[in-house]
């Protein structure tokens, strides 16, 4: 018996709850119902097919059923699928580890595994907390960003600033202080002072209370999910000279940003910046399978180091730490990085993106374009001149992405910014299409 559209229609209305979504919008509507996929393309149920205008939730990097990839898994599964990294080894787990450490910053050496971003960032954060601890300080405090996102688990969203995914929860959440991410399109302000402002509330927090602080944690060059907001040269290095002066662990979350996004491995690598730890998701596997890792420096790892009654272990793991059908995957992406040369891909393909959106900025309703690499974010407003937003209620970024879902792409938005993160293998020409329907969504819907 083959299912039809309506019959797993049906069923996920009964019984999936469907995530950041409201369940009775999503019952009232007519699901896409993905059935399989192809190169950067999604199809349905009905065979009518969709660009993966957001990589499926920014994860996908050389597109979906690459052969490459598909065999590892496949390989992999003819050994083993899982055993327990809780005292077992496994080789892919290893090699990844190392493979890990070779391409991050110096100094980050030493990978603890996990299932999400939002696990890569609570076992940042204890880490973190134990490090100083471990070395007789008790620095219960962290730094963190307005705007933040580092995921929905309660440590995550504890270091999470935006408003309306994390104020119901503040009772739950430990306290932080928070320093302005520089967001110069909506400053108070002249733009180019925006950094210096932001900049001057740090230092005022790590003059207070440097010593009560064990870290900062920070999205390194784009805030993701707050819009895509993108920091001014030299800002991120700025933050680490802070952070090296006060003696503040930093922590640089390239869960959105790692894996080629911004049009090197690493954002941290634009700016030779080296955290003490750093966070990893996302594009870890390709956008195949769930896996994230915690990305440790000598100085944190060893002073978890002792004779086992010193209690200086660090007592956290998952079920699947390591699985190998994960870190088999990963391990085919990151050497498909290599032998399609796919950061000077994106690079050249970048000056496609260039060009179509610097057409999109010409639009009406279009307040600020951003882009870095493979991320944009494009801010519709209801007036150029005054900078006024749509209200919220308009939802003009969801109706924006349903027409471009009828135009044939998938894409999702955040609030007023339409996010365009286009897997990384597109080919100029797929980029070309993928813009065009963008762009002629934007005006029909704003016009
Ligand atoms: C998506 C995201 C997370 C959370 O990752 P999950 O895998 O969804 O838990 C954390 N940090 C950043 C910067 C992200 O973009």
């Amino acid at each position: 018996m083959t299912l039809t559209h309506d019959d797993i229609a049906a069923l996920d209305k009964r019984c999936v709850w469907h995530p950041f979504t409201q369940m009775q919008d999503w019952t009232a509507g007519d699901p896409v119902i993905i059935e399989r996929a192809q190169g950067v393309r999604l199809v349905d149920i009905r065979g009518d097919e969709y660009y993966d205008g957001v990589s499926s939730l920014w994860l996908n990097i050389h597109g979906h059923r690459v052969p490459e990839i598909d065999a590892a898994i496949r390989d992999q599964l003819d050994q083993v699928a899982h055993s327990t990294l809780l005292g077992l080894a496994n080789i892919p787990a290893a090699r990844l580890a190392a493979k890990l450490a070779e391409l991050t910053p110096a100094g980050l050496d030493h990978v603890f595994y996990s299932d999400s971003g939002s696990e890569s960032v609570e076992i940042a954060l204890k880490m973190a907390y134990q490090y100083w601890r471990l070395r007789g300080q008790e620095r219960s405090r962290f730094i963190k960003m307005t705007n933040a996102y580092h995921g929905d688990t309660i440590g995550a969203v504890s270091a999470g600033g935006i408003d309306l995914f994390h104020s119901t929860y503040r009772d739950l959440l430990f306290p932080t202080f928070e320093v302005p991410y520089p967001y110069p399109y909506r400053f108070d302000g002249p733009a180019d002072e925006c950094a210096a402002h932001c900049l001057a509330a740090l230092d005022q927090i790590l003059a207070d209370h440097a010593a009560d602080v064990a870290g900062l944690i920070v999205e390194p060059l784009v805030q993701g999910a707050a819009g895509m907001i993108m920091m001014p040269e030299g800002f991120l290095k700025a933050l680490e000279q802070r952070c090296r002066d006060s003696g503040v662990l930093l922590i640089t979350d390239e869960v959105a940003t790692g894996f080629g996004r911004t049009g090197r491995m690493f954002a941290c690598d634009h700016e030779d910046v080296c955290p003490d730890i750093m966070t990893l998701a996302k594009g870890l596997t390709g956008g195949y399978l769930p896996l994230a890792a915690t990305v440790t420096s000598g100085a944190v790892f060893e002073a978890f180091l002792g004779e086992y009654n010193e209690q200086k272990t660090f007592f956290h793991g998952h079920s699947y730490t390591g699985n190998q059908l994960c870190c088999a995957a990963a391990l085919a992406s990151l050497e498909l990085f290599e032998t399609s040369d796919l950061l000077a891909r994106v690079n050249e393909n970048h000056a496609t993106i260039r060009q179509a959106l610097a057409e999109i900025a010409e639009c009406e309703h279009v307040g600020e374009v951003r882009n870095r690499g493979f991320m944009t974010g494009i801010e519709l407003v209801r007036d150029r001149s005054t900078r006024e937003p749509y209200a919220w209620q308009e939802q003009i970024g969801v109706k924006v992405c349903d027409r471009s879902r009828e135009l044939g792409m998938i894409v999702r938005p955040l609030g007023h910014v339409v996010i365009f993160m286009p897997p990384l293998a597109s080919t100029a020409a797929e980029l070309q299409e993928m813009l065009s329907i963008l762009h002629r969504s934007i005006s029909e819907v704003t016009e």
